[in-house]
């Protein structure tokens, strides 16, 4: 069971992905992607497409989303998988989540004008899908196109992570909220990429005691975010919290990612994978 090249983990235009859910589903199973899970910010809509594409191709498909949430003052993300898309809450709670961005990237645009860089809320909206949608990656992508830096990573690391000049913090969904939204609608809520965050071990533990408590299942060990040692490190805390695993390489776009769809080692043998405990959610 964990012998199976699924890739739980990807971005469209429908978020900050450059590939439609058409063209991702035709390059996963070009890389010979087997289970394949569109998984877009807190948003929903590219669904359908991806399952009817990936079922045009072979693939198997289970419902994806990666919803941002707030927990110890830091952004986490929390997949959901093999929830019902068409459940009244999660619409309500994904509606929610995506509504305070709009503001958010206006207030980011008036500190990149204070630094000497103009009109780039309206530069972000040239790479933005969907209009509810407009994330850090759309400006990242403006300052790499006016040539204000080489590459996305180091917008990130020039501009738009805390303590630098376009970051304006955020209050996300709870974890609580976000974990209840995806399992009553049917799924399985996974910590997306732990090793991303900066916390404490105290934080840590605290994050994957809540997340249980609240009904969480799962977790990503094998990331596209994730070194080897990570792998290593998070099979453990996932045998330790009694977490089901997960597998996804986060891929966004041909010239940013450097983990291609279904490019990603295998789960470690003696975990149980995500898929596994969702057999009956797979389409
Ligand atoms: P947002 O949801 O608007 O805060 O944007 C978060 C997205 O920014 C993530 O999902 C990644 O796609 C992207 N991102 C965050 N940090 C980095 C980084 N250091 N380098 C490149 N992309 C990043
Ligand atoms: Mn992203
Ligand atoms: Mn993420
Ligand atoms: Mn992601």
């Amino acid at each position: 069971m964990s012998i199976l090249n699924a890739d739980l983990h990807c971005h469209s235009v429908v978020s900050d992905g450059t590939l439609t859910p058409e063209e991702l589903a035709a390059r996963a199973a070009a890389n010979g992607v087997q289970l394949w899970a569109l998984t877009d910010h807190d948003e929903i809509k590219g669904q359908q497409r991806a399952a009817a594409a990936a079922h045009a191709h072979g693939m198997k498909y289970l419902t994806g989303t990666e919803i941002s949430v707030t927990f110890a003052d830091e952004t986490v993300h929390i997949i959901g998988l093999g929830f019902n898309p068409d459940d009244a809450s999660m619409l309500q709670g994904l509606t929610e989540t995506r509504g305070g961005r709009g503001a958010r990237a206006m207030e980011m645009s008036e500190q990149l004008a204070k630094v000497g860089i103009k009109d780039a809320y309206e530069g972000a909206l040239k790479y933005v899908g969907n209009p509810e949608l407009i994330s850090r990656t759309h400006f990242a992508r403006f300052l790499v196109e006016t040539g204000v830096c080489k590459e996305t990573s180091e917008v990130f690391r020039k501009y738009l992570t805390e303590g630098k000049p376009g970051y304006v913090p955020h209050r996300w969904a709870s974890l609580k909220a976000a974990v209840q939204w995806i399992t009553q609608a049917g799924g399985m809520a996974v910590i997306a990429h732990p090793a991303r965050y900066r916390f404490t071990a105290n934080e840590e533990f605290a994050l994957f005691s809540e997340f249980k408590a609240h009904g969480g299942q799962g977790v990503e060990v094998v990331t596209g975010s994730h070194t080897a040692a990570e792998y290593v490190r998070y099979a453990e805390t996932a045998r330790e919290f009694g977490l089901a695993a997960s597998r996804g390489s986060d891929f966004h776009s041909p010239g940013e990612s450097h983990v291609d769809l279904g490019q990603l080692p295998f789960l470690p043998g003696e975990l149980t994978p995500v898929w596994e405990v969702l057999a009956d959610r797979i389409q």
